[in-house]
C-alpha cells in the first residue's frame, strides 16, 4: 500500500464504524502485543479459535470497514494491509499494526487494559481460577503475555517459583515439567507509552498459586511483600 494515513484519519475512521465486540477484542489483543507484532495463529489462540480463518475474516472485514470510512477507492487485495504491515519470518507471517493506526487506538482509548478473563491465555486465566471474582474484568499486564520476553526470563531464572521456590515438576512430575507462570513486576499503569521490557528486571517466574496471590491486590503485590507473607 503506497498511501499512508495519519493517526487523526484513522481515529476518525474508527469513530465512524462500529466494530463488533470480537473485532474490538482482536484490536485490543493485537495492541497489547509487544511491538504490536502478532501472528494470525497467536491471535486465533488468544481469541480461543481453533484456527486463523475466523481471525482473517473478522479482522479483514474490520479493515475493509475502516478502508471505506477512510474513503479508499481502490482497496488493496488484502484489506488488512490498510491497518497492518505484513512481515514474513521463520514462524510464518507476522502482522504488525501500523504505527499511525495504533496511535489512533490509543487516542480513542480503545486500548483498554481491562481484558475479559475469558480471552486470556492460560497464563492469567488459570491463575484466576484460584482467585475470587474470576468473572470480573481484571487488570492484566499485557506484557506478561509476550512470549519472547517470557522465554528469556525463564532462561535466566529457571523453572522454580521466585516466591515459594516450587518447581511444578516436583509436585506433578512429568506433566508439571517446564510449566510456570511469568509475572510482570511493574504495574501496567506505569508502563504506558513506549515500553521497553527487560525480561530479567521486569519479569519473574512464579507458580500459579503465588501468581494468583500477587494479583489479589491491585496493583499486584511485590514479590518481596508476598515472600514475607509466606508462613
Ligand atoms: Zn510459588
Ligand atoms: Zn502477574
Amino acid at each position: 500500500m503506497g498511501i499512508s494515513y495519519t493517526a487523526e484519519q484513522f481515529s476518525r475512521a474508527l469513530r465512524a464504524i462500529t466494530p463488533s465486540s470480537h473485532q474490538l477484542k482482536i484490536l485490543r489483543i493485537h495492541y497489547s502485543y509487544v511491538e504490536k507484532d502478532i501472528t494470525a495463529t497467536q491471535l486465533a489462540r488468544e481469541m480461543g479459535y481453533s484456527n486463523y480463518v475466523t481471525i482473517n475474516n473478522l479482522y479483514g472485514r474490520l479493515a475493509r470497514a475502516i478502508g471505506e470510512a477512510l474513503g479508499i477507492k481502490k482497496m488493496p487485495e488484502i484489506r488488512l494491509k490498510i491497518i497492518v504491515e505484513f512481515e514474513k519470518r521463520n514462524d510464518g507471517w507476522h502482522w504488525i499494526m501500523r504505527p499511525q493506526f495504533s496511535k489512533a487506538i490509543k487516542k480513542l482509548g480503545w486500548e483498554d487494559k481491562y481484558i475479559d478473563a475469558s480471552i486470556l491465555p492460560n497464563e492469567i486465566s488459570e491463575s484466576l481460577e484460584y482467585a475470587e471474582g474470576a468473572r470480573k474484568k481484571i487488570y492484566v499486564n499485557a506484557y506478561e503475555r509476550d512470549r519472547k520476553a517470557r522465554d528469556e526470563c525463564i532462561r535466566h531464572y529457571g523453572w522454580a517459583c521466585s516466591i515459594c521456590g516450587l518447581k511444578m515438576e516436583s509436585v506433578y512430575g512429568e506433566i508439571g515439567k517446564e510449566f510456570i507462570h511469568v509475572h510482570h513486576i511493574r504495574p501496567l499503569s506505569s508502563t504506558s507509552g513506549k515500553r521497553t521490557i527487560n525480561p530479567i528486571k521486569d519479569l519473574r517466574p512464579v507458580c500459579p498459586n503465588c501468581h494468583a496471590m500477587l494479583h489479589r491486590k491491585d496493583p499486584p503485590m511485590s514479590i518481596e511483600a508476598l515472600k514475607k507473607e509466606l508462613i
